[in-house]
C-alpha cells in the first residue's frame, strides 16, 4: 500500500506496514485473526489486512483485559486493536513476513465480528474444492493467492490505461442492452418489457460501436469492457469475459500492431513477465498452420509438421496415395526418441481420432527398418524417403496423418501439444510472443453452402472479393505460448465493400439493412480508415500470475456449468415477472 490508512477508530496503520522503526510507539490496527497460538500464559494472534500479516501479543500481567477478551478469539474474526509497537527478542524474529521484527503488544481489544468456524482455511495455500470456493467466495478472496492474482489483474489494466492515456486514447463506454454483434457465438438476450415479444441482445463485443466511434470522429478509443457469449464455458471461456478494446481511425495493420506492442510490452514489463520486449516477430496463418499445426502455434518446442506428399506419391499404400489423389495430404511429425505402449499409441490414435483424423500412422525407427503396423505397406525407397524428410535417427517415433489439409493439420497439431505436456517439453519459465497475419477471409460452410467470415464481418480483405476461396483479410492475432491473447482487424470502411461481404456470407440486402442499417448508413456518410484489435483481459492476468484457469484471476466467475454457485443465477423468476414481460414457458 502506497499511503498508510485514514487515521479513525479502527485503525491508524495497515498491519503489514509496522516495522522496527516503529518501535515505542502507539499503533491501532484492524484485521482478521489470521491464526492463534498460546504460550505459557501469552496469546498470539496473527492479525491480517490487506497489507500483510501482524503479531499481536496479549500479556495477561500487564493487559489483564485485553488477554480475557483474546481468550474468546477464533480464526477469521474481525477486530481492532491498540497497543505498542515493540522489537521481538532475536531468536523470536520471523524472516517470512515483512512485520517478523515487531509485534504489537496489545493494550485495547475490541471484537468487532464472531466469526462462524470458515468452511476451509484461509492461513493455508491448501487444495478447496473450485465450487465450495466458489460458494464462499467471500472467503476464499481472504486467501493470499486470490489477493496476489487480483492485484496482479488490477496492476495490468491500470498499465493498459497508463499507456494509452498517454497516447491520447478516449475510454467511452458502449452500451450492453443493445442488438445483436456477430462474433460467431450466440447471444444472451433480454426481454423488454416494453416491447414485449422484442429482445435486447448482450453484446458479443463493442465490435459495431467502436466503429462507428472511429467514423464518428473520436480517432483513438479503447475501453476495458466486459462481453457476452453464450456458449458452453471451458477452462479458457466463460459466458462473460472482459476485453481491452481498441480502435483507431487513418491506419494500416502496422498502427495497430505498434499500439499494442506499446501497450503489452509495458504490461509484461511492469509485472515482471518474463518474454521478449517488441517488435514481436510476425508469422503468416499459412505458415502457423503448416508447421504447428494449429493458428495460435506453440513456438516453444519443436516436433513440427513436415509434408509427405513427395515422399509417398503413387505408394501402394492406399491411405497414403488415397488421400493425395483426393486433394488431401499426409503429414508427419518426429516425436523423437519415445518408448511408447501400445495402449499409450492407441490413446495417440483415438486423440488424432477426436480432431477429426480417420487414424494415426505410427512407426519406429529401427536400424534394420521400421516397426509399425504399415511397415509392409511401404517401400524400402518410401520408407527411406519419410525418413529423410523427418530427419530421424535410430529409436525416433513417427506419427503420420493423412486426411484433409485441415483435419491433418488440426490432429498433428493436437497431438504435438499433447506429446509436449506428456514429455515436458516446454523449457521452465519460457515464454514465446507472436503475432499470425494474413488469415483467410472466408471458411466454407459446406452444410449453409455459404462462406462465413473467419474474423468476423466487418473485416477488411486483401484480395479480389471475386474469388473468395483464396481472399485473404487484414487481420492479425497475438499469440502468446500457443494462447491465443488477442485479435483484430483493419475494418471495411466503405459501404459497397460491406454490402458485399454481407452477401458473400449469405446475407440478403433486405436483412443486412433490418440488421446492420445504421453501421450501413454511417459508412455512407464518410469513414476513415480504421482498425483496432481487442485483447483477452482475462487470460493475459492468467498468464501474468502464472495460473491455468482463467476463474482464478477473476473476482466472481461463473463455473463450468456456466451457473453462478454463488448467487445461485441463472434463477427462475416469479410468474409475474414472466407475465410482465410477455412471456409464458412452454
Ligand atoms: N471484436 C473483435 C473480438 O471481440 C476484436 C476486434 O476485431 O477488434 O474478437
Amino acid at each position: 500500500m502506497k499511503h498508510g490508512p485514514r487515521p479513525n477508530r479502527y485503525r491508524d496503520a495497515w498491519c503489514g506496514q509496522l516495522t522496527a522503526e516503529r518501535s515505542g510507539t502507539q499503533a491501532r490496527v484492524a484485521g482478521w485473526v489470521h491464526r492463534r497460538r498460546d504460550h505459557g500464559g501469552l496469546i498470539f494472534i496473527d492479525l491480517r489486512d490487506r497489507a500483510g500479516l501482524l503479531q499481536l501479543v496479549f500479556h495477561p500481567e500487564t493487559s489483564p483485559e485485553a488477554h480475557k477478551a483474546a481468550h474468546a478469539l477464533r480464526s477469521e474474526d474481525v477486530l481492532t486493536a491498540v497497543g505498542t509497537v515493540v522489537r521481538r527478542e532475536a531468536q523470536n524474529v520471523n524472516p517470512n513476513i515483512a512485520t517478523g521484527e515487531i509485534e504489537l503488544s496489545v493494550t485495547e481489544l475490541e471484537i468487532l465480528d464472531d466469526a462462524a468456524t470458515p468452511p476451509f482455511p484461509v492461513d493455508e495455500d491448501v487444495a478447496v474444492d473450485e465450487s465450495l470456493r466458489l460458494k464462499n467466495r467471500a472467503v476464499d478472496l481472504r486467501r493470499a493467492a486470490m489477493l496476489e492474482a487480483l492485484t496482479i489483474r488490477h496492476d495490468a489494466v491500470a498499465t493498459m490505461r497508463d499507456v494509452l492515456n498517454e497516447l491520447d486514447f478516449l475510454e467511452i463506454e458502449t452500451p450492453f442492452l443493445t442488438r445483436s454483434t456477430p462474433e460467431g457465438a450466440r447471444d444472451f438476450l433480454v426481454p423488454a418489457r416494453t416491447q414485449p415479444g422484442s429482445f435486447y441482445a448482450l453484446p458479443q463485443s463493442p465490435q459495431l460501436f467502436k466503429q462507428l466511434l472511429m467514423i464518428g470522429g473520436m480517432e483513438r478509443y479503447y475501453q476495458i469492457v466486459r462481453c457476452f457469449r453464450d456458449e458452453d464455458a471451458r477452462a479458457d471461456r466463460l459466458p462473460e469475459f472482459t476485453q481491452l478494446d481498441i480502435e483507431m481511425a487513418f491506419v494500416d495493420e502496422d498502427d495497430v500492431i505498434d499500439t499494442t506492442e506499446a501497450v503489452m510490452g509495458a504490461v509484461f514489463e511492469r509485472s515482471g513477465f518474463d518474454v521478449a520486449p517488441p517488435p514481436w516477430p510476425r508469422m503468416t496463418f499459412a505458415e502457423a498452420v503448416g508447421r504447428f499445426g494449429s493458428d495460435r502455434p506453440d513456438t516453444r518446442f519443436g516436433l513440427e509438421l513436415k509434408d509427405l506428399g513427395t515422399a509417398v506419391t503413387g505408394s501402394e499404400f492406399k491411405v497414403f496415395s488415397g488421400a493425395l489423389e483426393s486433394g488431401g495430404v499426409v503429414r508427419g511429425i518426429n516425436a523423437g526418441a519415445r518408448e511408447l505402449s501400445r495402449a499409450e499409441l492407441d490413446a495417440l490414435t483415438e486423440l488424432a481420432k477426436q480432431h477429426g483424423a480417420k487414424g494415426l500412422v505410427w512407426a519406429f525407427v529401427e536400424p534394420e527398418g521400421w516397426r509399425s503396423p504399415i511397415a509392409k505397406f511401404l517401400s524400402e525407397r518410401e520408407i527411406a524417403a519419410i525418413n529423410s524428410r523427418l530427419e530421424t535417427s535410430a529409436g525416433d517415433l513417427l506419427l503420420i496423418v493423412a486426411d484433409r489439409a485441415t483435419t491433418a493439420g488440426q490432429s498433428l497439431g493436437a497431438l504435438r501439444l499433447e506429446l509436449s505436456r506428456r514429455f515436458g517439453l516446454i523449457p521452465e519459465g519460457r515464454h514465446d510472443i507472436l503475432w499470425v497475419v494474413e488469415f483467410p477471409m472466408f471458411m466454407w460452410h459446406p452444410e449453409e453452402e455459404r462462406w462465413d467470415a473467419e474474423h468476423h464481418p466487418f473485416t477488411a480483405p486483401s484480395g479480389d472479393l471475386d474469388d473468395p476461396a483464396n481472399l485473404l483479410s487484414r487481420s492479425y492475432d497475438l499469440v502468446l505460448d500457443g494462447n491465443e491473447i488477442g485479435g483484430g482487424s483493419i475494418r471495411i470502411h466503405r459501404r459497397d465493400v460491406q454490402e458485399r461481404v454481407f452477401e458473400l456470407i449469405g446475407m440478403s440486402a433486405d436483412e443486412a439493412q433490418a440488421r446492420f442499417g445504421f453501421l450501413l448508413d454511417a459508412l455512407g456518410y464518410g469513414a476513415p480508415p480504421h482498425g483496432g484489435i481487442a485483447m483477452g483481459l482475462d487470460r493475459v492476468a492468467a498468464l501474468l500470475a502464472g495460473r491455468d484457469n482463467i476463474r482464478e484471476v477473476i473476482a466472481f466467475p461463473k463455473a463450468t456449468s456456466g451457473g453462478d454457485p454463488l448467487t445461485g443465477a441463472p434463477a427462475p423468476v416469479e410468474p409475474a415477472q414472466l407475465r410482465e414481460l410477455g412471456l409464458r414457458l412452454s
